[in-house]
């Protein structure tokens, strides 16, 4: 049957409530519930990463040990609890079986908050750890989450006694094509010559997907020659495929990387402070933070227009031609190619929202069409305009 948004829904696993399996639709009506209004749809900045107060590149001077970039999320998770702004952290561990597998954790101590760094590139049960804070009775709470994880914790908030009146605070990170933790390990293998010995992997701004090992060694595999098996809808989680919120942008503040520039030592990192809270949870760090401008170059649409094609009548049939993976050697000369040519910076980030939004919303429409007007936000058809694309 199809669901109300803001109905309660019981997933096939039997999980409600707290279940991140199943996501809620994105909805406008939280996007106001947080910053009394939604975003204006002509501002093009905010129609790409939601609404926000400050947006800067940043590093943390003296980056934490096994964290992802140079750990600004964790350092200010520490900061955090160690002030008492907050009692406690929602977040993840790495699982003993596992080292990419999380494992939810209320952290209630500085180790447990340092244990937390760096991504388990898997869907996780961050919000089962709700529960915990509840039972416990605390009252001042920060949560680490992807965009489902932060989009069903305001949807609870609003809506469940018991957290209604906890104060909040909530760092997210960009996300997109998590996959299911049964198919981790069988897609990593297929992407990495060694993928037990992997501990750091991303998906970079030069179009490769860097693989760093227990030794040291850093591993780049492009995107186009990244076997077309894995980005499989089967293979790949469809709560992910329905997913709008890359940016994540119903937090108090978004870390991530993909607008700041690529510099391998470095690790420069990219801020969008939302809310009050987000910055107070900044200044927290402010001190121990390098700080740079946003930079952006390149033009995107070119690179969009030929991906979009692949969404033509015309254009399908020649796009199915094209879809095999490349040989390395050709993989690396196109990213080369698209890295020092094409978007950089904020553009980049652009083309990879721009790409998935137009992915995305074309799975919808195939898989769930009765859930188009629950699922979608109105920027998306903007952009589906923008390109010629039918919708
Ligand atoms: C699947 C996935 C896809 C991502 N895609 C992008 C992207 O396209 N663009 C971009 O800019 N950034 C993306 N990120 C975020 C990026 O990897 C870094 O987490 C972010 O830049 C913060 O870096 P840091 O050094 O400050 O993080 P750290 O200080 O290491 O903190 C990271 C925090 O994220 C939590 N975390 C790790 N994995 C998950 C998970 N699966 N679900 C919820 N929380 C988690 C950790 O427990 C920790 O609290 C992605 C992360 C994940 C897990």
């Amino acid at each position: 049957m199809r669901p109300v948004h803001g109905q309660r829904v019981v997933c096939k696993r039997g999980h409600s409530g707290l279940c991140i399996y199943h996501r809620l639709a994105w909805s406008a009506e939280q996007e106001s519930l947080v910053f009394g209004r939604e975003r204006y749809q002509d501002n093009s900045d905010e129609m790409f990463f939601g609404i926000s107060t400050k947006r800067f590149v940043a590093r943390m001077k003296k980056p934490l040990p096994n964290i992802q970039f140079t750990g600004i999320i964790t350092s200010i998770a520490k900061k955090a609890f160690e002030t008492g702004l907050v009692e406690a952290v929602v977040t993840l561990h790495r699982s003993k079986e596992d080292y990419f597998l999380p494992v939810p954790v209320l952290a209630r101590t500085t180790e447990e908050i340092l244990a937390s760094g760096g991504s388990k590139p898997v869907l996780a049960q961050t919000l089962s750890s709700l529960e915990k804070a509840c039972s416990k009775g605390i009252k001042r709470l920060l949560v680490i989450g992807a965009s489902c994880h932060v989009q069903n914790l305001r949807e609870f908030q609003r809506r469940f006694p018991y957290i209604k009146d906890m104060d909040l605070y909530v760092i997210g990170i960009p996300c997109t094509d998590n996959v299911h933790p049964k198919n981790f390990r069988f897609i990593f293998n297929k992407i990495s010559h060694s993928h037990e010995t992997v501990r750091h992997y991303e998906f970079m701004q030069d179009f490769t997907v860097h693989l760093r090992h227990i030794d040291g060694a850093l591993e780049r595999v492009p995107f186009f020659s990244l076997p077309k098996e894995i980005s499989s809808a089967e293979l790949l989680t469809h709560c992910c495929r329905c997913c709008f919120d890359y940016c994540n942008s119903l937090t108090d503040i978004t870390v991530g990387y993909s607008g700041a520039p690529l510099d391998i030592e470095k690790m420069y990192q990219w801020v969008l402070v939302r809310t009050e809270k987000g910055e107070q949870l900044r200044s927290l760090v402010a001190d121990e933070m390098e700080l740079f401008p946003e930079t952006s170059e390149g033009d995107r649409t070119p690179l969009v227009r030929q991906y979009a094609l692949r969404y033509t009548k015309d254009g399908a049939a020649e796009a199915m031609k094209m879809s095999g993976s490349m040989p390395l050697e050709q993989g690396f000369m196109l990213a080369e190619h698209m890295y020092t040519t094409g978007p950089r910076g904020l553009e980049f980030v652009r083309y990879a929202i721009e790409t998935h939004l137009i992915r995305n919303y074309y799975f919808v429409k195939s898989n769930y069409p009765h859930l188009i007007s629950i699922l979608v936000p109105r920027h998306v058809y903007r952009i589906l305009d923008a390109y010629d694309l039918k919708a």
